[in-house]
């Protein structure tokens, strides 16, 4: 079974749920690849292959892309990255997890999911997560206000 889940693993993509939403409301994605840097979606060619693009703000002309066949590795490398990754990407990831539990599980207490997703990181990169405190609030908001992070168009305030 532990075999299989592997196996699982090592074949899906880490995508992780964008805070922002897209303009028409629907969820957008991150793809975090196995060396930590950040992509967004690039473009979808019609035979189902996608360009993600480096999502780095802090290097917003950085050339690094990569392409893969829908949801599934391999990810093939593009043009490579003219940086190295950073520790952001993975506290990111963290977050979208707590959030994601927060709301799949709204039984689980915030202390459980929190302990849960710092599990597996290294001592570098939790010394960069938010504190305990605001760890607990991010799964407080995902539980009592999904919507949270919407924007509200400019049309509906009068
Ligand atoms: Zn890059």
């Amino acid at each position: 079974m532990e075999n299989l889940i592997e196996q699982f693993e090592s074949i899906i993509l880490n995508l992780i749920r964008s805070s922002r939403k897209k303009k028409d409301g629907t969820e957008s994605f991150l793809l975090v690849d196995d060396f930590y840097y950040e992509y967004k979606v690039s473009y979808q060619s019609k035979n189902g292959k996608i360009t993600w693009r480096c999502n780095n703000t802090d290097f917003p002309n950085c050339p690094g892309a990569v392409s893969i066949q829908g949801n599934n590795k391999p990810i093939t490398v593009f043009r490579g990255h003219d940086h190295n990754p950073r520790i952001k990407t993975k506290v990111k990831e963290v977050k979208a997890q707590m959030r994601q539990m927060a709301e799949n599980q709204p039984d689980t207490k915030p202390r459980k999911i929190i302990l849960e997703c710092q599990k597996n990181v290294s001592d570098e990169e939790a010394a960069n997560l938010p504190s305990y405190n605001s760890a607990r609030l991010v799964c407080y908001r995902s539980k009592i206000d999904p919507y949270a992070e919407y924007d509200i168009p400019n049309s509906s305030i009068i």
